[in-house]
């Protein structure tokens, strides 16, 4: 999506990982699992390091790659994960537990539609990658349990630059997921309560930041 050459040089200037992670990287190759791409997980970290969240909710654990990396940005955090695959869950469970960050990560199995109204706890950072066609729905369930001030961090929604597409051009087994991401970008663009930057990284980022601007007062000249 971005220039490739820049892609190149991006992903040459990040650092190495540790022997899991990559692994991980190269099973998620292998079996076309999706992992977030490491220049916007690279993103991720330095934010991370820079808020020091108490407690993350992540919503699509996928094999525990970006869980792994985000517990290791931020070492006094908890982080709640959700996954509604099985296998996959059953293996970030076992990456995490060799990545050394199982006593941080509590994995929970499930639709996250479903399970995230189950959550007793408050998060001060979301990270939403899961099934494109709902992330209004997540992010609308996700805010019921965010801080004032919890920043929500949204990955592919680009989805390779098809976006930008007329319908019509796209294939017909995309068009109503671009549809309903298309509406996701507009809600975090225009959302009264979110203020929100959409990075061009791997394969697009949408940072928001929760805020309660409608209990502001409004500033008069
Ligand atoms: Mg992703």
């Amino acid at each position: 999506m971005i220039d490739p050459q820049i892609n190149e040089y991006i992903l040459k200037l990040t650092p190495d990982r540790n022997d899991v992670l990559q692994r991980l990287e190269k099973e998620a190759k292998k079996e076309g699992i999706p992992n977030i791409q490491l220049q916007s997980i690279q993103f991720i970290k330095v934010l991370l390091q820079s808020i020091q969240p108490k407690h993350i909710l992540e919503i699509g654990s996928a094999i525990g790659y970006s869980g792994i990396h985000m517990a290791e940005a931020t070492p006094k955090a908890q982080i709640t994960t959700l996954e509604m695959d099985e296998k996959r869950a059953t293996r970030a469970a076992q990456n995490f537990q060799e990545a050394g960050v199982s006593d941080r990560v509590k994995l929970i199995l499930g639709d996250a539609a479903d399970t995230i109204p189950t959550l007793q706890e408050s998060f001060d950072f979301v990270f939403i990658d899961a099934a494109k066609g709902q992330y209004t729905k997540f992010l609308e369930l996700s805010l019921q349990h965010c801080t004032q001030g919890a920043v929500i961090v949204s990955d592919n929604v680009f989805f390779q630059g098809f976006v930008t597409k007329e319908r019509d051009e796209l294939e017909p087994r995309f068009r109503n997921m671009i549809d309903k991401l298309n509406k996701y970008n507009e809600l975090l663009a225009n959302h009264p309560q979110l203020e929100t930057s959409f990075v061009s990284i791997g394969d697009g980022l949408a940072m928001s930041i929760y805020t309660q601007k409608s209990d502001q007062t409004e500033i008069t000249a």
